[in-house]
């Protein structure tokens, strides 16, 4: 018999640390909210009949938000054998509201208190007995961190489904309106073909629309139901919804004084003595700041740049390549195809495998930050900042999941409901820099401003520039404007970060970056050494010698395109061939410049990357450089993402075309102004990006732009 379960809670409560460790399975699990947005599936490792079902964390069983929806829908269609309701513990009374519904479905349930661990340290006493008498179902102190009682969890659940042993509790709404629930069974008993189950009686109470297209009443049916709800009415504008939720309250307060025991009900606890630093009005931006310097200034340019010079400049510099070399010479492999392993493929991947120390020390400070709960109070406070400019906090949570592949981030907007604010967020989350694009931020710092502190940091900050811009100035214009989806998220407590599923996320984001590598990166190698090597001379069309690395095709193409950046200072062709093929993969940026820097070491040029590379740029060009790079289109999969989620042709190309026009203008901006504050000098360039500014504050400036129906509302 196969049989499914439901793990169900609000956010953040350990559904998936439980998911994980009843199935195996290694989901992603952090300390903020809406991390699980689809519902997963696993099979149970001790018995594969039995499949469980992790859903995203809902505070109610209403159907406002996305999560909502598909945990809601998941219940109510596939009807679960049985739930585990998980609550965190600590929180017990604002969980146990969802639980006032789970009760309702008449499914074998059982309430996992997990969090044990936290309650037994705050010296807390919850009673079980009298939480299992109050609703009517099983419960069980769980502490999925420590990997205690899961199993038992289970066993209880399963022999509670196979007792059938609903739970036994229903929790009265008072006479008038259990009256109304009556009146509503028996005048439907005849006319709709099979009695409503209490859930539907209080769905149809609530005038819960989505719940009464499901039951499929016909005009008869439906006029019914509205005559006794309007009778009940009685005229008055009541929200039949908020009075069931204000009994459902009722209900938990009334017994909640005899489930949990505070030991000290007045001590201030550690997270919120840190929190009163932390997200203080006036602190709490600050300390972002230094706290995100910090961790970009330790990853690309301390720790991390010192590792990276060694993989760069020793492994993939000296050790490797001449090993390679000595093995092809031995073999006696044709001239070209050396080239091709050489300059072409060790080169490429080499330079962007080379970035990946710093890549680990940035994954390890996220995933801490992360996981302790701090990255959680940063959707906060940027709520604070965000709505001032037309977004919400939660928008910063697809933007924080950015910052290791936009693709996923671009995913995660989809838990923002409004959809103005969602295509802001899909718009915008590529603007902070991903994990693809450190290699070009460290070597930018690195070449062209011998690793001043404030370089990499910085590249943080001009996302977050962009930003801010974008949704002023988007905010304002016809389709985008309206009001801001709430944002109400609870802040959860700081831990000690559970260090295996640090480990484990910071091992799936490197070595997703390792294969990729591996394969995409590989592939362009090729491409780019192809179009390096081969090119047109004397009109005949041939393989090209080392030195003639100019004539290449892609050369060409290169020196065609590469005007349209002349304003911004870096119209050279190697570094347009880089902007283009970095819309394959970010990486390829750096796989471009040093495969051309391999073919110009042969040509004795330059013996390193970062000097060779200095040749193509000025301080601002450079910094003009990596602001454009940052911003533009991202990568043809973060594309093919936005494309998914906007799902929609001509949406898709106002992103990319608004992300590489925004990109070019800030570009412009730091490389005309830069150059005429250093060098004085005055050009056409300069006239064009004072007047991009000029119409960029103005369009920042405006009044919002409000269209009929919202001056009517
Ligand atoms: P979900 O949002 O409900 O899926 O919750 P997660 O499984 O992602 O866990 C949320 C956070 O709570 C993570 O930081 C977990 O490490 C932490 N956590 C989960 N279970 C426990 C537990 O039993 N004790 C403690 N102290 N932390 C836990
Ligand atoms: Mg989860």
């Amino acid at each position: 018999m196969s049989i499914k379960v439901a793990l169900a809670g609000n956010p953040n409560t350990g559904k998936t640390t439980i998911f994980n460790a009843l199935t195996g399975l290694n989901q992603f699990v952090g300390n903020w909210p809406g991390v699980t947005v689809e519902k997963k599936e696993g099979k149970y490792r001790k018995d594969h009949n039995i499949t469980i079902v992790d859903l995203p964390g809902i505070y109610s069983l209403s159907p406002y938000t996305l999560e909502e929806v598909i945990a809601r829908n998941y219940i109510i269609d596939e009807k679960p054998d049985g739930i585990l309701n998980i609550i965190d513990g600590p929180n017990l009374e604002r969980n146990l509201y969802l639980t006032t519904q789970l009760i309702e479905l008449n499914v074998p349930t059982v309430i996992v208190v997990n969090m044990n661990d936290v309650i037994k340290k705050k010296g807390d006493e919850i009673k079980l007995e009298v939480l299992e008498k109050f609703f009517g179902c099983k419960a069980i102190f769980v502490s999925a961190i420590n990997k205690e009682n899961i199993d038992e969890a289970m066993s209880l659940l399963l022999k509670e489904i196979k007792q059938k042993n609903n739970p036994s509790i229903n929790i009265s709404y008072g006479e008038k309106i259990e009256g109304i629930f009556n009146k509503i069974s028996t005048d439907l008993t005849n006319v709709y073909k099979r009695p409503l189950t209490r859930f539907e009686l209080i769905k149809l109470f609530e005038e819960d629309e989505k719940a009464i297209e499901a039951l499929k009443f016909n005009q008869n049916q439906k006029n019914i139901v509205k005559e006794i709800i309007d009778e009940y009415k009685n005229g008055k504008k009541i929200n039949n919804e908020k009075v069931i939720a204000e009994k459902r309250w009722d209900y938990i307060d009334q017994n909640y004084h005899n489930i949990y025991f505070k030991k000290d009900a007045l001590a201030i606890t550690m997270t919120e003595k840190v929190d009163r630093i932390v997200t203080n009005r006036w602190l709490a931006l600050p300390i972002f700041v230094v706290v995100m310097t910090i961790v970009y200034y330790i990853s690309v340019t301390t720790v991390g740049g010192f590792v990276t010079d060694w993989t760069n400049e020793v492994l993939f510099g000296e050790i490797i390549p001449p090993f390679i070399e000595n093995i092809l010479v031995s073999l006696n492999v044709a001239e070209w195809l050396q080239s091709l392993i050489l300059n072409g493929i060790v080169a490429g991947v080499g330079a962007v495998l080379g970035f990946v120390p710093q890549m680990i020390v940035l994954f390890i400070f996220l995933a801490l930050l992360e996981g302790c709960g701090y990255m959680a109070r940063i959707a906060f406070i940027m709520d604070r900042i965000f709505r001032k400019i037309g977004l919400s906090g939660k928008s910063f949570i697809p933007m924080l999941i950015g910052t290791g592949c936009s693709v996923p981030g671009i995913m995660a907007s989809r838990t923002i409901d409004k959809e103005n604010d969602r295509r802001m967020t899909i718009i915008t989350t590529s603007f902070l820099p991903c994990s693809a694009k450190l290699p070009l931020i460290a070597m930018i710092s690195g070449a062209l401003f011998n690793n001043a502190w404030w370089v990499a940091p910085s590249a943080y900050f001009v996302g977050i520039l962009a930003i801010i811009i974008s949704g002023l100035i988007l905010k304002k214009t016809k389709v985008f404007v309206g009001d801001l989806s709430p944002f109400v998220m609870e802040l959860p407590p700081y831990y000690m970060p559970d260090l295996g599923s640090m480990a484990r996320v910071v091992w799936e984001r490197a070595s997703s970056f390792i294969t990729k590598a591996g394969t995409v990166i590989l592939l362009s190698s090729i491409v780019i050494w192809l179009g390096l090597s081969f090119g047109v001379v004397d009109g005949s069309f041939t393989m090209l010698e080392e030195s003639e690395i100019n004539l290449s095709l892609m050369a060409r193409f290169g020196s065609f395109v590469a005007p349209i950046f002349k304003p911004l200072g870096f119209a050279d062709w190697k570094t347009t061939v880089g902007v283009i093929t970095g819309l394959v993969a970010k990486e390829n940026l750096i796989t471009t410049l040093g495969i051309i820097y391999q073919f110009e070491e042969i040509d004795e040029i330059g013996t390193e990357l970062f000097p060779t590379l200095a040749m193509s740029f000025t301080t601002y060009s450079a910094y003009a450089y990596l602001v454009f790079n940052l911003i533009c289109a991202p990568c043809f999969a973060a594309i093919g993402a936005i494309k998914r989620e906007m799902n929609n042709y001509k949406w898709t190309a106002f992103a990319v075309a608004y992300q590489t026009v925004l990109a070019y203008v800030m570009a412009m901006i730091v490389y005309q102004f830069g150059a005429f504050f250093a060098e004085g000098t005055i050009g056409i360039g300069l006239f064009i990006a004072i007047i991009s500014l000029i119409l960029m504050i103005y369009l920042i400036l405006r009044k919002p732009v409000y269209t009929k129906k919202e001056i009517k509302a």
